[in-house]
């Protein structure tokens, strides 16, 4: 077995790519959809991608966890998508509408929303709740740690 390449999850259509460990996910693109592994911008998942990405997806995401009845929620977004732009290829930033996928959430334990969490090859590796500022979510995913190559 090589440890060369990696399993990565459309966040699109939910197709599994293979993709080299160290490539950055903006240069790849899903070979069923073409769509881009990791845009600069935030991408809204449906219970079904998420269900495929914590299955099978070897990489790291973070997920916002929001409703469009939840003010805080709404007010991190600008916060949330300036962090993406921020780590555009590095780490994709995926968005859950937990009013249209509430099983997903339940899936996830959620209690309060905005809740974050940091995935790493389908697993919770850490999480926060309440609204983070860009700077806050950037120390934060700088402090875990998990973006340096494997291989
Ligand atoms: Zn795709």
């Amino acid at each position: 077995m090589t440890a060369s390449a990696h399993h990565i999850v459309c966040t699109a259509c939910g197709a599994v790519n293979r993709v080299p460990i160290g490539k950055a996910l903006d240069q790849g693109h899903c070979g069923s959809c073409k769509a881009v592994l990791a845009g600069k911008a935030p991408v809204d998942v449906d219970e079904k991608v998420l269900n495929r990405l914590l299955a099978r997806d070897e990489g790291c995401f973070l997920l916002d966890v929001w409703a469009p009845w939840c003010g805080p929620c709404r007010m991190m977004a600008p916060s949330f998508e300036e962090a993406a732009s921020h780590f555009a290829g590095n780490l994709r930033f995926l968005k859950l509408n937990s009013e249209a996928h509430p099983n997903a959430a339940a899936r996830l334990q959620v209690r309060g929303i905005p809740a974050l969490f940091l995935f790493q090859a389908g697993r919770v590796i850490d999480q926060r709740s309440g609204v983070m500022t860009a700077p806050m979510l950037t120390q934060w995913i700088e402090s875990v740690n998990i973006l340096t190559p494997t291989a």
